[in-house]
């Protein structure tokens, strides 16, 4: 199949395709030159006799997060020494990996913006060979160039480069560092403008593509299994709703303290399925989020990205924009007879 694909391309495709593989190239190398010259964190440097004053920047967290990590009052005293507030060791350390683990790695962007660089090529440039006729749509898309990004994705941008930077704590970390839960508040901005701006590049590319945890639940929603379950779906309308219950939830126990009047409450980190990359699932609600969130893919398309995700929803709003999106269907014409989804490349194989 993926001879045949790449033999009924024509030259301007094939010149497109090696033009895109280095341009690939050039953004990774790029990356990886900028993660060598970040210098590493060292755990050793922090103990339980400095106070969260010394420690926060060091994590590049304000001290409200680290209070709160270390569930202590926001309020805390913040140039008390931590033993003298209780605070042992290990639990210190343990709060220290977790925050580390949220440190942003550079080569992930440029990973991120790659695997969408992919994604708009396969979908829009090389994907259409124009010796193939109309009615064969469905081979014009082989496979693997379609796994082997989504494997990537899970692989490299997910276990081996870990969960952070990713679309929905870009998305999170925004309205939490407004609260004072980090510091810095114009970085967080540019991140998640980072990943806005790939969702206006192309309707879903970043989410289509590049995202780990969306990849993972593609992946195992491609297995051949639940057919017959598949074939039914829950309207946009309930998920949507669902959706942005949440988000507003989220919104409102952040900026009014309601929860024993903690300002800065905020749902997302416990129901975090990105932590599965960081093997930082210790916590049972994270845990249940990623079994529930990955069972329910084996027949449910991405349950998270559409039942959860504020990305998903954030990044939904400014689609309409997008440089690259799916022509909106003639609802009035339509007749339901489900060939557009059996045409769409990424699940061209389910027969759903
Ligand atoms: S909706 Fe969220 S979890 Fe799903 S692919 Fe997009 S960013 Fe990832």
């Amino acid at each position: 199949m993926t001879r045949q694909f790449l033999n009924s391309m024509s030259g301007r495709q094939h010149a497109l395709l090696i033009t895109g593989i280095c341009l690939m190239a050039v953004l990774l190398s790029v990356g990886l030159i900028q993660e060598i010259r970040i210098p590493q964190k060292r755990i050793s440097s922090v103990s339980t006799h400095m106070t969260i004053r010394q420690i926060a920047p060091k994590l590049g967290v304000s001290g409200k997060a680290l209070a709160r990590e270390l569930a202590l009052p926001l309020n805390a005293k913040k140039h008390k020494p931590l033993n003298e507030m209780g605070i042992r060791h290990e639990r210190l350390i343990h709060v220290v990996n977790h925050l580390i683990g949220h440190r942003s790695s550079p080569i992930k962007y440029y990973l991120f913006s790659a695997l969408v660089l992919w994604g708009w090529l396969f979908l829009t440039q090389i994907g259409r060979p124009p010796k193939m006729a109309l009615n064969q749509r469905k081979k014009w898309y082989p496979r693997l160039g379609y796994i082997i990004p989504l494997l990537a994705s899970v692989i490299v941008a997910g276990f081996l480069l870990g969960k952070s930077p990713n679309p929905m704590e870009g998305a999170v970390k925004v309205f939490k560092s407004m609260v004072g839960l980090y510091p810095h508040v114009w970085e967080k901005i540019a991140a998640f403008a980072f990943f806005i701006l790939l969702a206006v590049v192309g309707t879903k590319l970043i989410c289509g593509w590049a995202c780990p945890f969306g990849a993972l639940q593609e992946l195992i929603y491609t297995l051949p299994l639940f057919k017959k379950i598949k074939r039914h779906k829950l309207p946009f309308a309930v998920t949507n709703a669902i959706r942005v219950a949440l988000f507003l939830t989220m919104l409102l126990l952040l900026l009014s303290g309601v929860v024993g009047r903690k300002k800065g409450f905020v749902i997302y980190p416990y129901i975090n399925p990105f932590n599965l990359f960081n093997l930082d699932v210790e916590a049972a609600s994270i845990l249940m989020t990623i079994i529930a969130a990955l069972g329910v893919s084996l027949f449910f398309y991405r349950p998270f990205c559409q039942f959860i995700c504020p990305f998903g929803l954030l990044s939904r709003m400014v689609e309409r924009f997008s440089f690259y999106r799916v022509t909106i269907i003639d609802m009035a014409a339509c007749t339901h007879c489900g060939a557009c989804a059996k045409a769409v490349p990424c699940r061209q194989w389910q027969g759903v």
